[in-house]
């Protein structure tokens, strides 16, 4: 029996997976010819773009529920190390080891937040990257109100990339409904900091306009051309001076490849990815695809795909295709991703959506809002039960960009 190991429980590894069970009955085997098997460390997906959301702990899809009804196996470890060489990685399950040998692999190990500068009272700091962070930066805003200091319903968002933007303006109905629960919600206020001179530097100037206008709108004070140099429980002294009381401090530095990466050869990008070639495979690497905000992936001439959804999804569909393809020797599917898109939440204000790396704005206000719930909501989520379903959205052709274009409107 051939092995196919995907790596990972997000979106990338959920769709590899799904696509390769897709190719797999394609081509008329069976799953005791083929198995495929996803290995990652919770029985959950975590829907990470909604963890900046109020109840982020329901942000979850149990796997099995995408898995089994596709007859794809699950096992519950983390992978600590691939050897290319022997076909197996070293997976660790409550502090012991094992290892599990593959044909292909598919690794969808994602991306972390990058740490935060080692600042006095760093430790402090929280962050949405992961389920466990979001649930605790849920806790503490729960308990504002049991706290009398001055900024116990205010708050600092270090860093304005789409997660800061997000974070910034949905804190503001966070903690204003906090706030006004116990007829504080004059003492409510939300900086947004950047060490930029500009708002949203890796958005580019196609959306400054309305991301300055939807700030605006939410109430979120825009500080530029600073960051955080120490902080306290109650306080927080930014680089020119400044200091402003706030009990929460948020802190969304970007984000950079993980998993286990370092032992495998090959070039990294300025994010720490893996070069992929058209066809998903690491390259120089023999058997090793990549997919999602692991894998560097050119989607036009010069142009390497950000770490997204969209081309998580994307990826996932094309490396799980692949992975069966080149196992069987079929013919191999080039990347084809769908245009790019971008839609930023800007909490009370609406949101923006835009089309294109140089992210033309198509809509903001409300209309780009509905997209963006319907995104959050609808199209981010694998469908579940259903195995014709699932091995339907599964095609790589499938439509994974959220929407189509809608007209631009005001707030
Ligand atoms: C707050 C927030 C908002 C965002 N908003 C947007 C947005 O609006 N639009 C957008 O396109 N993107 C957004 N993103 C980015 C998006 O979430 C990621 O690009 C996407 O999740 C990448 O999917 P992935 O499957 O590659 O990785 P991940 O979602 O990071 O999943 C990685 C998976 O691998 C597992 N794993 C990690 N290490 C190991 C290991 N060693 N062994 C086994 N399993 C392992 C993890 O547990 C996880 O299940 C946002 C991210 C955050 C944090």
């Amino acid at each position: 029996m051939s092995q196919i190991v995907v790596v990972g429980g997000g979106f990338a590894a959920v769709w590899s997976a799904a696509a390769a069970a897709r190719r797999r009955a394609e081509a008329g085997r069976r799953e005791d010819e083929i198995a495929i098997t996803v290995i990652a460390p919770s029985p959950e997906m975590v829907i990470r773009p909604r963890l900046y959301e109020e109840n982020p702990s329901s942000m979850t899809v149990l796997l099995d529920d995408v898995l089994s009804p596709i007859g794809v196996r699950r096992a519950q470890g983390t992978v600590r190390a691939v050897d290319p060489d022997r076909h197996l990685v070293v997976v660790e399950v409550d502090g012991d080891t094992t290892e599990m040998s593959y044909d292909r692999l598919v690794l969808a190990t994602g991306s972390r937040l990058v740490p935060p500068p080692s600042v006095p009272g760093a430790d402090l700091m929280h962050d949405v990257d992961t389920r466990d962070a979001a649930a605790d930066l849920e806790r503490h805003l729960d308990n504002r109100h049991l706290s009398d200091g001055p900024g116990r319903f205010r708050a600092v968002v270090v860093g304005s990339g789409f997660v800061g933007l997000e974070v910034a303006t949905e804190l503001v109905d966070r903690l204003g409904r906090r706030a006004a629960a116990v007829g504080a919600r004059d003492e409510l206020w939300v900086w947004l900091v950047e060490r930029a001179d500009v708002v949203a530097p890796e958005l580019g100037e196609g959306p400054r306009d309305q991301v300055l206008a939807g700030l605006a709108g939410a109430g979120v004070d825009l500080v530029l051309g600073s960051t955080v140099a120490s902080m306290n429980a109650q306080q927080v002294t930014l680089a020119d001076g400044r200091e402003l009381s706030a009990e929460t401090v948020v802190w969304t530095g970007g984000m950079r490849a993980h998993g286990p990466i370092e032992s495998l050869a090959g070039d990294r990008d300025v994010l720490g990815r893996l070069e992929v070639d058209a066809r998903m495979f690491v390259v120089g690497v023999p058997d090793l695809l990549a997919a999602g905000d692991v894998a560097s992936v050119e989607v036009a001439p010069g142009r390497l795909a950000p770490q997204s959804c969209q081309y998580a999804h994307q990826h996932g569909k094309h490396a799980g295709h692949n992975a069966v393809a080149d196992l069987l020797g079929l013919p191999l599917l080039d990347f084809n991703g769908d245009p790019y898109v971008t839609v930023v939440d800007l909490g009370s204000a609406g949101a923006v959506y835009t089309e294109g790396f140089d992210r033309q704005v198509r809509a903001v206000g409300k209309s780009a809002k509905d997209v963006k719930r319907m995104v959050n909501t609808q199209l981010i989520y694998p469908p579940t039960k259903d195995a014709d379903v699932i091995l339907t959205a599964a095609d790589h052709l499938s439509e994974s960009r959220p929407v189509k274009p809608v007209p631009v409107e005001g707030p």
